[in-house]
């Protein structure tokens, strides 16, 4: 039963009202301003009758009022006075009335405009139902064509073009190309709904760094665009840093092992383009010098384009590019190097040894210790040694590393495995005569490195 709300001070007519009224409808009478106020801060109802002569508040007020209030600006309000003239009738519809009925009213024509009134009132509500839920409807076909399902971030189209519009807009920021290392390798071992759960874990860590402001997507298979809006080239690297190591507390917890990591490029705008496209090229080659060096790390572009552009002051000759690289290897024994330039020489020596058909092997050495935990000290002491006995014992042409805080390990050229176990056992005995009674031995593994299948170029 629709309710209605009567407003007038004159007893007799409130009592007329109601009875016309109360047959079809639910009747709620008061003769004060003030108290049909107070009824609405708890009720509402669907249509008000507002008497305008009224003492203390009169009835042009309380409109304002309930207009005023959005919970009830919205229920159609029907005038009643005593003063047929124009003005009053136009002020009444100027503030806001639906209608307008001079008292003495007949029931009738009462009846009749209250009920055309909640018609059209049910019928504006169910229209502006439907256009909401049209609204509602049309904006998740939005949503939904701009994202991408799996992480629910950006697709490709979106987050280029969402970085376009704000570069084209004057805006600056940096342009973060990320891309899981070795992510084939996950799918292979642990499935693909293993892989799209470290997508979705990915895209999270993302969410978590950037602000509300800043534009992430999904542009490819394993690989993500982040676009940050504020800050300084020392927090986004801060920022690169702690992206990499939550990457790798992801996949610790999620116990995955194996070589799977983090890579991203850096690109700054304005700095280093000047579009859109310029900008995603710079990122990606910053990205590219990642994976080309160990991958796991960042890297910004501006950094590689700075030393580039310090070399390329000058042309150098091939004579002048031989002195400078002989003279940094003036040293008789092995050749040492950083893990990640081993990385490098590792594999330039397989596509090495497959053109040529020479053999080489890998030997790995582990520092044991029968003490439980040895000393960092101890430890650091002994790997020195062992650095020193593969130096002493190899030829120039053998590559060493040292590869982390208790291993070692070299490439011998030219070695299969009889030779290869001769050098290892040298080293060993080499080793030995260093040792200053430091508690650490060596053990070794070793194997043959293999050769890939290398396409012959015509
Ligand atoms: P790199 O270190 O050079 O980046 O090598 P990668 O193994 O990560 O390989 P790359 O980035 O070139 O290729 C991405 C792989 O991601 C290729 C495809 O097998 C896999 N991939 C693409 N889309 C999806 C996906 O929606 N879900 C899963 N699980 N894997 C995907
Ligand atoms: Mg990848």
């Amino acid at each position: 039963m629709k309710h209605i709300l009567i407003v007038d001070d004159s007893k007799t007519s409130l009592a007329a009202a109601r009875s016309v009224l109360c047959d079809t409808y639910k009747v709620t009478a008061v003769t004060h301003g003030a108290q049909a106020l107070r009824f609405l801060k708890s009720n509402t109802c669907d249509l008000i009758l507002l008497d305008i002569n009224m003492p203390e508040i009169n009835g042009f007020m309380v409109m304002e009022k309930i207009q005023a209030d959005e919970a009830h600006a919205h229920i159609p309000i029907i005038i009643l006075t005593a003063d047929n003239d124009a003005d009053t009738e136009n002020r009444c519809l100027e503030n806001g009335a639906v209608d307008f009925i001079v008292k003495p009213f007949v029931p009738a024509v009462m009846r009749s405009r209250i009920g055309r009134i909640l018609e059209m009132e049910d019928m504006r509500r169910q229209l502006a139902d439907k256009l909401e839920s049209k609204i509602r409807e049309v904006c998740d076909m939005r949503t939904q064509a701009c994202s991408d399902i799996m992480t629910g971030l950006l697709n490709k189209a979106y987050t280029e073009k969402a970085v376009a519009d704000l570069l084209s807009s004057g805006e600056r920021g940096y342009l973060l190309m990320i891309d899981i290392d070795d992510f084939k390798s996950v799918n292979d071992t642990y499935g693909h709904i293993e892989g799209d759960n470290l997508l979705r874990g990915l895209a999270d860590i993302l969410k978590k760094h950037a602000s509300e402001s800043d534009i992430i997507g999904r542009i490819g298979g394993d690989e993500f665009l982040l676009f940050v809006r504020s800050g300084d080239k020392k927090m986004i690297c801060a920022m690169a840093d702690s992206v990499i190591s939550d990457t790798k507390n992801l996949l610790r917890n999620k116990e995955i092992t194996g070589n799977a990591s983090l890579s991203v490029g850096i690109a700054q705008y304005p700095e280093d383009a000047s579009d859109f496209t310029s900008l995603y090229t710079a990122a990606d080659k910053a990205l590219y010098h990642v994976k080309q060096n160990g991958k796991n790390s960042f890297h910004l572009y501006s950094d590689q384009r700075a030393k580039e552009t310090a070399r390329g002051k000058e042309l150098i000759t091939l004579q002048y590019l031989n002195d400078i690289m002989v003279h940094s290897d003036t040293c008789g024994g092995s050749y040492r190097l950083d893990p990640d330039s081993f990385h490098h020489v590792y594999n330039f020596i397989r596509r090495f040894i497959a053109q040529s058909g020479r053999d080489a092997v890998t030997l790995l050495f582990t520092a044991r210790s029968d003490e439980d935990a040895v000393s960092p000290e101890k430890l650091e002491r002994a790997m020195d040694n062992m650095e020193q006995a593969m130096y002493m014992s190899l030829r120039r042409a053998d590559v060493v590393s040292r590869y982390s805080s208790r291993q070692m390990v070299t490439i011998i050229m030219d070695a299969d495995a009889e030779r290869g176990t001769i050098a290892a056992q040298r080293i060993i005995e080499c080793y030995d005569r260093l040792n200053d009674g430091c508690g650490v031995t060596f053990d070794f593994g070793m194997a043959q490195m293999e050769k890939p299948d290398i396409p012959t170029r015509v």
